[in-house]
């Protein structure tokens, strides 16, 4: 196969750099056995890519839409279906600029880990309150309510680092995890089905499941982890859809295994019906 180079940039990792060509990284790694450690790599460094990779693999899959933050002009809703929008921003420290994205056809699903809407927002802000970058998510779903954060169109930050440029659209979901099978009470899984559906409808985010992954997590190993194999795997950023916490990689130190044994295809086939597609 031809070979072309490439620079690597602030922020990637092999296994991104691989989704971005379209290739496995194995198929990286063996054009690269100058590279022994793949977690030592540095910005600048120059790095043989396998195959005809002039054009990254960028393009959205067909019938998926893309929509642009400027198209749009819905940065903060009004309404979500049945759900009015309550505005609570959650602006970046001394309301720094935000970053400006359009839709990368991914979602992710946190859970708050508490039984209250006013928590999660005390949590999201407790870094502002102390002079430090808050770490808001979109919205907020939970006492059949839906609670924005932050614009549409913009980068939230419930991820660590630089995985918060992939996602359009984060979910923080009012509930306790657990490690079997689960689903949010109806007063968090309604508002936050129909944020799903609107996703759908509306910011070209679809109904589907990176890797077909099963609800049952018994292949996530190590569980919990920063490294488990979900989060290895190469599948993110590279598949739309909606992700779990858990299968975001480069989230260590933070060993977040949210949304667990979530029935997240029960969720999305919800979202299914009530988008009446
Ligand atoms: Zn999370």
């Amino acid at each position: 196969m031809a070979t072309t180079q490439y620079e690597i940039a602030q922020g990637d990792t092999l296994s991104r750099i691989a989704g971005k060509f379209g290739i496995s990284l194995a198929e990286l790694l063996a054009a690269n056995t100058q590279i022994q450690n793949q977690d030592l790599i540095s910005p600048g460094q120059i790095i043989n890519v396998p195959g005809d990779a002039a054009a990254p693999a960028a393009a959205p899959a067909s019938g998926q839409t893309v929509v642009s933050a400027a198209q749009t002009n819905l940065t903060w809703l009004e309404k979500i279906f049945d759900f009015t929008v309550e505005k609570h921003e959650i602006p970046r420290l001394n309301h720094a600029p935000y970053h400006a994205m359009d839709s990368t056809g991914i979602g992710v699903l946190h859970t708050t880990e508490g039984s209250r809407v006013i928590d999660a927002i005390d949590a999201m802000e407790h870094g502002l309150k102390a002079g430090k970058p808050s770490d808001p998510c979109h919205f907020i779903a939970g006492e059949n309510r839906i609670v924005q954060c932050r614009p549409l169109g913009f980068q939230a930050a419930s991820l660590r680092g630089e995985e918060n440029q992939f996602p359009y659209v984060q979910i923080e979901m009012v509930a306790l995890s657990k490690t079997h099978s689960w689903m949010p009470d109806d007063a968090t899984l309604r508002p936050a089905v129909a944020i799903v559906a609107y996703c759908f409808k509306n910011l070209g985010i679809p109904l589907s499941i990176p890797n077909n992954w099963p609800d049952n997590i018994d292949d996530v190993k190590p569980f919990p982890a920063s490294n488990n194999t979900r989060r290895t795997s190469g599948i993110w950023p590279n598949q739309k859809g909606w992700y779990m916490h858990m299968e975001v990689s480069n989230q260590q130190p933070s060993n977040h295994w949210d949304c667990g044994g979530i029935r997240r295809s029960e969720l999305l086939q919800m979202a299914h019906d009530l988008a009446g597609d």
